[in-house]
């Protein structure tokens, strides 16, 4: 098979046991004291041939994989090259941006963290400052060409964005934190799950958990913001949401999910959860017809759908390592693009929720 050939062909190239070690030799190898019974473990990268089954994922990633190494040794390796390196920093930098941006938002919102920050050696109030004028302008600017330029609603928008806020926040803080989570799951789940069988579960199933959250928790800014004034839509959507969310994360508890030959069931169940949202979107884009901002929000929502799915797409063909095995082991691979893909999508639908708080502090609620 193309797959054993290509395999064959890059055994002698053992496995980049030697870019840990600043490349002094193919026999390198590093050994650690194991945790407890003084056993020695040996750290070196292995071929998918020699996985255990359980970590028998994708076949078409040839080498530099970890296996059983002891926890410490699995955590240096972030900041050693393997094939999973990109795949942990893509969401651990994905991480800190969305741990910058709850920062920066805390001291735009709340002028006691602002303050608090202030106080610390480096003015990160300032740069707050400057960055949330800089998204207002961006987004006005945005608004304001998807719109018929009115000048006067351009005034009134840039009044509002100084103004204090006037809608609640609490919404827009669950999405940055379910997002914090799902990034930090799964660097953690790409970083530790080659220690052990029950570690790797443990972490599988808390990235499952990670991805619900990320889906549900997506729901809330949009939901909560669009049907403000009419709050039964928003026990309706949120609490189906967080039901499916839940019912998922049950599903998938089960170790028989986790196993590799479900990877199109689990996908298909987060697929499913994401696209639900069709529902409310078409029920929130026909009673907002005349909003000017519906095509920016539109724009940004699609850009996310899209990036979610092509992401999706990615992780379930596994393109482009199962054309050329071997070849992307450490860099390009399915899981990355996938990775990044996860992040757009992530900062696009941010770019829609920063949208719906500027109209909601806009519009408010008609008087009942
Ligand atoms: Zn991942």
């Amino acid at each position: 098979m193309a797959m054993e050939s290509a395999y064959q062909e890059l055994a002698p190239e053992p496995a980049l046991v030697a870019m840990k070690g600043g490349g002094e030799g193919k026999k390198k190898r590093k050994q650690k004291k194991g945790g407890g019974g003084g056993e020695k473990k040996e750290c070196r990268l292995v071929s998918y041939h020699e996985l255990p089954d359980y970590m028998k994922e994708n076949e078409f990633i040839l080498n530099y994989y970890r296996s059983e190494w002891p926890i410490l040794n699995a955590l240096l390796s972030l900041f050693s090259w393997h094939n999973e390196t990109i795949n942990i920093w893509t969401h651990l930098l994905g991480f800190v941006v969305f741990f910058g941006l709850t920062v920066l938002h805390l001291g735009q919102y709340f002028p006691q963290v602002a303050d608090l920050i202030g106080h610390l050696s480096w003015p990160i109030s300032k740069v707050a400052e400057n960055v949330s004028s800089n998204i207002g302008d961006v987004l006005s600017g945005a608004a304001s060409l998807m719109q018929t330029v009115n000048p006067a609603a351009g005034a009134a928008m840039a009044q509002t964005a100084a103004a204090a806020a006037t809608s609640t926040r609490w919404p827009f803080f669950v999405f940055l934190a379910g997002a914090m989570f799902c990034l930090l799951s799964s660097a953690a789940c790409h970083l530790l799950s080659c220690h052990s069988h029950r570690l790797n579960l443990f972490l599988i199933r808390l990235d499952y958990t990670g991805i619900a959250v990320m889906i549900v928790v997506s729901f809330f800014p949009p939901i909560y913001y669009i049907f403000q004034c009419e709050p039964r839509w928003q026990v309706v959507y949120l609490s189906a949401i967080t039901a499916a969310g839940v019912g998922t994360v049950y599903a998938l508890m089960s170790p028989k999910l986790s196993a590799a030959r479900y990877r199109a069931h689990r996908a298909l169940l987060f697929v499913g959860m994401g696209l639900s949202g069709v529902v409310p979107a078409v029920h929130a884009v026909a009673v907002n017809w005349h909003e000017p901002r519906r095509n920016v929000t539109l724009a940004y929502e699609g850009a996310m759908a899209a990036s979610y799915l092509v992401g999706t797409a990615f992780y379930l063909t596994r393109v482009p390592e199962r054309w050329l095995p071997g070849k992307f082991d450490l860099c390009g691979h399915s899981h990355q693009i996938f990775h990044a893909l996860v992040i757009a999508g992530a900062l696009a639908h941010y770019g829609a929720a920063i949208v719906f708080i500027q109209a909601r502090d806009e519009m408010g609620c008609p008087a009942m």
